[in-house]
This record gives structure tokens, C-alpha cells and sequence, in this order.
């Protein structure tokens, strides 16, 4: 494992932070330009009780803001992701202004004004001479290392850089800058209140441009070199097949020539290579293609500008992880989340392999001297989890699911990556157990993606085979001499429940909840979400038939009265430390899951059979039906596991199915015929 534990000496996990510091009341955002009113957008929708003051020197563009601000929330409620009353709550309490002395009892001051060294030393002299002692003072620069923006400030320890991506309303990343002028009570408080407010917090060094910056100036600033050899769409069309969008069209959204001239020049402090191509302070806006437009490239202009831009790309990951600037695990994340990479930079070299890597790397040596270069193997860069955390907690390995994403659903790769922790820690005999949980405040695991499964439908033993390849980690849970406990921290769904289910203890927070939704897509739980609770739980027999077949959800106080949750705590230490507890009381007190028959009350399906508004198929019921009352009746824990893998692959081959996840492929409610 190499999260670094000098940027994260608490916790790689933001909410295990014990923090005696509230959430924020009152924040201001100094500079109501491009990112100031997202980042005010963002708390508000987060935090609507706050009282924000966003200020600025013009009037301009805090009437702008305003405009922006309701537009916004017109959108949300338009998109059907507010109701009236919240987008009211939101839009309440926020004061545009140009008065300073209104931000006098602010607890948080976030900067967000123009990128230039004196103008922030004045505004932040300014903040200190107003707001009490205790208020946490940041900046947004995307550049400037902390150490000369906060040079002059009195009580420096309070003041940090929280760097933040565009659109910082939606975007989850923000990085936040340790440094040795700050506190670490102020950079761990940070850290917990983005994850808190639902953001993802990246902790990293206090390097010029910080983390993920320096991928995205230099690689931007490379595709303006390369316009010697093809055109802005030409690049940005090779540029596709790894983001989403080129740099040239980022470029022309973000107005962002000048901010790449900026922070490049800022860069050449580390060598005459990141000078910034002189073509970016000639040019406004870009000639450029809606990204997916068909554009030609020429073959070998093609081959110049893919090995260019991969140079640019490893050379910087090299060196961020060379110097420690960020994590492996960060920066292969924040490159996808932040900057619309379709794979992490380590995922890249992953699928090229050794040989072309150092190939890349060679060229790019020869064609732009002077870039970093990797200083360890390859293979070095390659160690680390793409979707985990791991933290110790008093010997106890606390694995976090961190995919907010996609609400910590399950994956493929995640399964293997969980896995890999487990086999890898088993037989340590400093390793007393381990803890699951999700990151963030809403979901421990919203299920699992559909991943092969389609590619299964209608072939009964390809989708037995997958079911059965999906059950691995719960097998080798089964199997386990340590204890697993399961933290659910918020919605437990499909796939992630199972997970969950096979756990040996499971704590949750109060207002966590638990659900099978595979029904209304016409499919049943596969990994053993038929069998494994009645087997366990044998008292919540009733609920789990309606959990099952009618997709009903149960809450935690319902969980913790059959016995499935040991305990509910609403504070996430504490209930991390519950967790360990549980941890250690099962040492040596793993209950195995039972043989043997169950007896199992009957069932009373509706006709027709419904889940809330959607009507459910009726055959889709009744081979989930079916397969219960089988794996109830099967004398052996084994027996029973297969009938679920079969029932999976039964229900795989109906018209039911097919409709089900056609439906969820194309976003809309499935119509089952029978
Ligand atoms: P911008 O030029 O669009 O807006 C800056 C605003 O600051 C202007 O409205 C200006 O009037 C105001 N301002 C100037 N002096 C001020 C003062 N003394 N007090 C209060 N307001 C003042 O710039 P921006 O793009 O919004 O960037 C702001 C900061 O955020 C910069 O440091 C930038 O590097 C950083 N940043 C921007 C983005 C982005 O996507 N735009 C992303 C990350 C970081």
C-alpha cells in the first residue's frame, strides 16, 4: 500500500477526522468572477442554512453572480434534482457586496479573486484585520505556492490553499495544500469539511501549480507546441481517445490562455522546459470541434501528437509522485474526476505496457529536454489501489470504497481490488481484521454496475459462470479466520448489500437504509442476496421476502431489530470505533453461515405485483420466489449459493431481464409484459 502518510498522517479517509470544529455559519467568498459564485453555489446547495457573502470590488460581477446563482437553481429544479422550497433555502441569506467589513464574523473566508501574488498578500492583510482569530482563511489559487500568498498574514496557521476545479459547483475534487505555516488542525479540518459538504478533498504538497494542475497547464501547454505540426481540432481529436474533451476546447469553455501563461512562467522556476508556447498569448479563442466530431489526422501527424501528449502526461505523474507531491491513488483518481481523463495516467501506462512507456518517455527525452523522467521502475508506479483506502485503526485494516462517482458502486475491479486487500492481510499476524465501509456521507455502496452481465442475457451458463465469478470476495469472506465488519455509512444497495450481507458485523449510521432493487429490472440478487439472509437472519425472514421480491427498502432501526446491524451510531469516528470494537469481539467468534434447511414463513406477493409506481414481471417474481424457498430448503450453505447463482442465470434468459436492464441502458422505466 503507498498512500503517503506524510500528506495524510490522520487518515486517507476525510470523514474518520475528529474534529471539534463545526460546520461553517457564516462563509464569504472574496472575487465573484468565473469561480467565486460556483464555489458559493456549491456550499449553498450543500449547506443551505449558511449565510454567504460573496464580495467583490466591482459591482459587475456580483450582479452577474446573482443572475448565475438563480439560473442555477432554475436548472436543478428544472432537472428535477431540487424542490421549490430548497432552491428558495438556497438562494436565502446570500449577501453581494462590496463592503469588507461585512465579512467580520465569517468562521471560513475562501479567496477566490485574481491570480496575482501582491493583490492576494493585500486582500488577505485585510481579511486578518477583520474577522476574529479562530476563522479558517483559504485560498483558491490554482498556482501560487501558500508560503508567498500568506507571507504577510499575522497568524499564518489558520490559512491554507483550497484549490478547487471548474464547474466547482458539480466538480468533486478539491485539493487542499499542507504546508509548514499551517496548522494541521486547520488542513485536517479542511479535509473533513469538503468531504462533509460532499466533495472529494485530495490532500497534496505545496509544489508550484500543487497536484493535478501540473498535469493540466503542461499538457494544454504542450498541445500549444504541438501546433506546429497540426491544428488545434486535429489535436484535440488525437486528444480524445484519452479525455473527454481536448485542450483546446477546455481552453476556449475556460477563457484559459492566459492562466496556462501564468502558472507555466511560474513553473519555469523548475527549469527553462515549462517556458509556455508564445502562441497562447496571441490567440483568444481557438478553432476547435465539438468533442466526437469527426475530424481527419493525418497518420504520422497522429503518431507525433499521441506520444507527445503521453510524454507530457508520465513525465508529470513521474514527478509528482518522484517529489511527493500527491499520491499514486490521488492523482490516478483526480485525473479522471478533475480533468475528464477517461483512464488515470497509471491506468494509461498500465495498458501499454513497459516497453512503449519507455519508449514514449525516450522520444519525448530527445524532442523536449529537460522533463522530469521517471526516478524508480515502472512497475513502482503500478503498486497502489485505483479504488480503495486503507487505513489502520488500531490494527485493524479500515477499507473505504472510494468511488463517489458513482456512489461507491461496486465494480469488476473494485471486487478484486477488496479481494487483493483481504489476501494480502489475512495471514499478517499484526492484522486483527478489517472494516468496509463507503466514502462520503450518502452511500456505503449503491449496488453494483451492470458490468458483463447484458453480455450474459439469454446464455444460462455464461450468466451462472458470472454470477458465480462476482461471489469471490464473499467466498473467501466466508472462509476468512479474521473478522470483517461492514460500516454502512448511508444507502447499502444490490450488489454493494451483499457485500455488506457476507460481512461477519455490521454497524450503521441512523439514517442508513438497505435495498434489493434488481427486481424492478426484472432480475434477482445473484451472489447470494437470495439465500445468505435467511440463512443469517432467519427472524427477518418476512422483511427480506419483500425486500427481495418487491424491492422494498428497510431502514436501520428496522436492520438493527432483526439483528442484521449490531449497532447504530451516527458519528463517523465513533462508529469506525465501534467497528474495531466489533472487530475484536469476534476474534475467534466468526458465526459460519448455517447448513441445513430454513424454515421460511409464506409468501404474500400482490397481484399484480408492484414496487412503489413500477409494475414488476410477474415471472421475474416468481423464479425469485422460487429460488428462495430452493435455497431455504437446500441442506447445505453451498447448495444454497449455487441455487442463487442458477436462479441468477435462470432469470437472465427471460424477456423480463432483457427488458430490465434495456431499460436502465437507456435511462427509462422498463414496461415488463408478463
Ligand atoms: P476572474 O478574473 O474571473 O475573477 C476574479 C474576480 O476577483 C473579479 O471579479 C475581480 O473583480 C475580483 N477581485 C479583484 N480584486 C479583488 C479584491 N481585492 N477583492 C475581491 N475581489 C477582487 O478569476 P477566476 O477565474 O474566477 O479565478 C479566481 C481565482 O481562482 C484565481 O486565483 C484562479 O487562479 C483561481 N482558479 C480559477 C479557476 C477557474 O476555473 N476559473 C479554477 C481554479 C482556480
Amino acid at each position: 500500500m503507498n498512500q503517503d502518510k506524510r500528506l495524510y498522517p490522520t487518515s486517507f479517509n476525510p470523514l474518520f477526522i475528529r474534529t471539534s470544529r463545526p460546520l461553517p455559519k457564516e462563509v464569504a467568498i472574496l472575487g465573484a468572477g468565473t469561480i467565486g459564485p460556483d464555489i458559493g453555489y456549491y456550499l449553498k446547495s450543500a449547506l443551505p442554512q449558511i449565510k454567504l457573502l460573496l464580495v467583490d470590488v466591482v459591482d459587475a460581477p456580483l450582479k452577474k453572480a446573482e443572475k448565475r446563482l438563480a439560473e442555477y437553481t432554475h436548472k436543478a429544479m428544472e432537472k428535477r434534482k431540487i424542490k421549490e422550497n430548497q432552491a428558495k433555502a438556497i438562494l436565502e441569506n446570500i449577501v453581494y457586496t462590496m463592503d469588507y467589513g461585512l465579512i467580520k464574523d465569517c468562521d471560513l473566508v475562501i479567496e477566490a479573486a485574481t491570480e496575482n501574488i501582491p493583490l492576494k498578500q493585500r486582500i488577505f492583510s485585510r481579511v486578518e484585520e477583520l474577522v476574529g482569530p479562530d476563522t479558517i482563511i483559504t485560498s483558491n489559487t490554482s498556482s501560487i505556492p501558500a508560503d508567498r500568498i500568506f507571507s504577510k498574514m499575522k497568524n499564518p496557521r489558520r490559512a491554507t490553499i483550497t484549490h478547487f476545479f471548474a464547474p466547482a459547483w458539480r466538480s468533486l475534487p478539491v485539493e487542499v495544500i499542507t504546508w509548514p505555516g499551517a496548522s494541521q488542525e486547520t488542513v485536517e479540518y479542511l479535509f473533513w469539511f469538503f468531504a462533509q459538504t460532499g466533495k472529494v478533498p485530495l490532500i497534496t504538497d505545496n509544489a508550484i501549480c500543487f497536484m493535478l494542475d501540473r498535469i493540466f497547464d503542461n499538457w494544454c501547454n504542450e498541445a500549444a507546441y504541438l501546433l506546429q505540426d497540426a491544428t488545434a481540432s486535429q489535436i484535440d481529436k488525437v486528444a480524445e481517445e484519452m479525455v473527454f474533451a481536448g485542450p483546446f476546447y477546455v481552453l476556449n469553455m475556460a477563457n484559459g490562455n492566459p492562466i496556462i501563461i501564468e502558472t507555466n512562467t511560474l513553473q519555469m522556476e523548475e527549469g527553462p522546459h515549462y517556458k509556455p508556447a508564445s502562441i497562447l498569448a496571441s490567440v483568444e479563442k481557438w478553432v476547435t470541434q465539438r468533442p466526437g466530431s469527426k475530424v481527419e489526422v493525418p497518420k504520422d501527424a497522429m503518431a507525433i501528437i499521441r506520444d507527445r501528449l503521453l510524454g507530457i502526461l508520465f513525465s508529470q505523474s513521474f514527478d509528482i509522485i518522484d517529489r511527493g507531491i500527491g499520491t499514486k491513488e490521488d492523482l490516478n483518481y483526480g485525473c479522471q474526476i478533475a480533468l475528464g481523463f477517461r483512464k488515470g495516467p497509471f491506468d494509461i501506462m498500465n495498458e501499454l505496457g513497459e516497453a512503449e512507456v519507455s519508449r514514449i518517455m525516450e522520444k519525448f527525452q530527445n524532442e523536449r529536454p529537460g522533463f522530469p523522467m521517471p526516478k524508480a521502475s515502472l512497475a513502482t508506479y503500478q503498486d497502489f489501489k485505483r479504488f480503495l483506502l486503507v487505513d489502520d485503526v488500531d490494527g485493524v485494516k479500515v477499507i473505504t470504497l472510494r468511488r463517489p462517482q458513482a456512489m461507491n458502486a461496486i465494480s469488476d475491479d473494485i471486487n478484486n481490488e477488496i479481494l487483493s486487500v483481504l489476501k494480502e492481510n489475512t495471514d499478517k499476524p499484526e492484522v486483527k481484521g478489517f472494516v468496509i465501509t463507503g466514502y462520503g456521507t450518502r452511500a456505503f455502496s449503491a449496488g453494483a454496475d451492470i458490468g458483463k452481465f447484458p453480455q450474459t442475457l439469454g446464455n444460462f451458463g455464461a450468466a451462472e459462470q458470472y454470477a458465480k465469478d462476482c461471489a469471490e470476495v464473499q467466498l473467501f469472506m466466508d472462509r476468512m479466520q479474521k473478522p470483517v465488519v461492514a460500516v454502512i455509512n448511508g444507502m447499502a444497495l444490490g450488489g454493494g448489500f451483499e457485500i455488506a450481507l457476507r460481512c461477519h458485523g455490521m454497524v450503521a449510521t441512523k439514517n442508513a437504509f438497505f435495498q434489493f432493487p434488481e427486481i424492478t429490472l426484472g432480475i434477482l440478487p445473484g451472489i447470494g442476496g437470495c439465500v445468505v439472509p435467511y440463512r443469517k437472519w432467519p427472524q427477518g425472514a418476512k422483511l427480506f421476502h419483500e425486500m427481495i421480491c418487491l424491492a422494498r427498502p428497510i431502514n436501520a432501526k428496522e436492520a438493527l431489530e432483526i439483528g442484521m446491524v449490531s449497532k447504530l451510531v451516527d458519528d463517523i469516528p465513533d462508529l469506525i470505533k465501534a467497528a474495531v470494537e466489533e472487530v475484536k469481539n469476534l476474534q475467534g467468534k466468526i458465526q459460519r453461515i448455517p447448513d441445513g434447511k430454513v424454515e421460511i414463513p409464506e409468501f404474500a406477493i400482490p397481484d399484480p405485483p408492484v414496487a412503489g409506481k413500477q409494475a414488476l414481471s410477474k415471472e421475474a417474481v416468481s423464479i425469485t420466489v422460487k429460488t428462495i424457498k430452493a435455497g431455504a430448503a437446500a441442506s447445505s450453505f453451498s447448495e444454497a449459493l449455487g441455487i442463487g447463482y442458477r436462479g441468477s442465470a435462470e432469470i437472465a434468459c427471460t424477456e423480463a431481464a432483457k427488458e430490465g436492464i434495456t431499460a436502465f441502458l437507456e435511462k427509462r422505466r422498463p414496461e415488463f409484459k408478463k
